[in-house]
């Protein structure tokens, strides 16, 4: 009775002090009494343990200038995480190219850099990775880097960092966390990026983020992972989130992702989408296309530009967009989140980004347009770096 007595008090402890500092990184600079508050313990314990991350070197403190001013007392002081008092280095392996950087606990980015997409075989992938991570990690101050997260497309078992389905077939079954943090030296964690990118959008965007929101990544396929009440939901089999191969027109095109019919990403994933207009190429449906391409493979990049003067690729990311505002429609209708981030090339044209939000307002159930808002996430590189950033701040300090 005793040895369980015991545990479960260790247990709570361990739960208050990820409340504790999960708080104060959401809302530092912020008060202890305040924090005693919201979390429902007293104030002498949220003193205690604050006490001890200052000692740390974790938290530092600021003059609360909102506060009134206490008769000769000391002002009332604020405490937040102080961002150099950690480091982590993130990694997102995409089909288009390799973004890495370091950044503080509050996504200051202290260095950063890119290269190719990774190679289809399994080890190269680790060596080239190791090779471009090192200098960064190499870069962190002394004793201050907290580990590497790894973010790339496909199912991820993110307790294990196993790969399940990934960019390429090959790397099926690896444990990719584990490899790179041989090949490194260093604590990995991999993760699906775009649940990564989620994590950015949470915590190091520089914007306060609701508890629960959905991010839709439009790459060349389509993820949608949920943060709620500030947690990912990961699903039993780390399926969750998966909104791109959710039907939305039986017989519709086939999806080069799950071979099936009308789902989301053979409707509106770039890879689905560049496919689309080789068989416009091919038909002679596409003259400008064909003219700016002269022989080499469309990108999304290229559809976007000729789409003001090729009516037929016009209509096809149109259909693209008008799928997407559907699916966004049933997952407010479904979820009700207080937020979606849109995040994806093809929601750059702002003629994109109406016609999105006029299918989404026109299919939402008992919503107002103010109840389903819609942020578009900046075309920035390092976003999903970022992310896989924050996975590791977030498993490291605020675990
Ligand atoms: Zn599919």
């Amino acid at each position: 009775m005793q040895t369980e007595k015991g545990a479960s008090l260790v247990q709570i402890k361990a739960l208050n002090r990820r409340q504790l500092r999960r708080a104060i990184y959401r809302q530092g600079p912020v008060a202890r009494n305040r924090l005693a508050r919201e979390l429902g313990v007293s104030l002498p314990t949220v003193t205690t343990s604050v006490a001890a991350m200052l000692e740390e070197g974790l938290l530092t403190e600021t003059p609360d200038e909102a506060a009134p001013g206490s008769l000769g007392g000391r002002p009332a002081m604020l405490v937040d995480f102080r961002p150099e008092a950690g480091f982590a280095v993130g990694v997102e392996l995409g089909p288009y190219g390799t973004h890495a950087c370091l950044t503080d606990l509050r996504g200051t980015v202290r260095c950063q850099t890119q290269g190719p997409p990774p190679p289809a075989d399994y080890n190269q992938m680790l060596a080239d990775t190791a090779r471009l991570l090192e200098p960064l990690c190499a870069a962190a101050p002394e004793g201050r880097l907290l580990g590497v997260g790894i973010g790339l497309p496909g199912f991820v078992e993110s307790g294990r960092g196993v790969l399940r389905t990934g960019l390429q077939e090959s790397w099926t079954g690896r444990p990719l966390a584990d490899d790179l943090a041989q090949a490194l030296g260093r604590p990995v964690w991999a993760d699906n990026n775009v649940r990564m990118r989620a994590l950015w959008r949470d915590m190091l965007s520089g914007e306060p983020a609701p508890a629960t929101f959905a991010y839709l990544f439009v790459s060349k396929g389509i993820a949608c992972p949920l943060m709620i009440h500030n947690d990912l939901l990961a699903g039993a089999r780390a399926t969750a989130g998966e909104i791109g191969h959710t039907i939305l027109q039986p017989g519709g095109p086939v999806c080069p992702g799950c071979g099936r019919r009308g789902c989301l990403e053979a409707l509106a994933g770039e890879a689905a989408l560049t496919a689309r207009a080789a068989g416009l190429l091919a038909a002679g449906k596409a003259p400008a296309l064909a003219a700016r391409l002269a022989g080499r493979a469309s990108d999304m990049a290229d559809l976007l530009a000729v789409r003001d003067e090729e009516p037929a690729v016009a209509t096809l990311l149109d259909e693209a967009v008008d799928a997407l505002g559907l699916a966004a429609a049933n997952l407010f209708n479904f979820i009700g989140p207080d937020l979606l981030a849109a995040d994806g090339r093809i929601f750059t044209p702002a003629v994109h980004r109406e016609r999105f939000l006029q299918v989404l307002r026109a299919n939402l159930f008992g919503l107002s347009a103010q109840e389903a808002p819609v942020e578009f996430m900046p075309d920035a590189p390092l976003t999903g770096a970022l992310g896989a950033a924050a996975h590791v701040i977030r498993h490291t300090l605020l675990a």
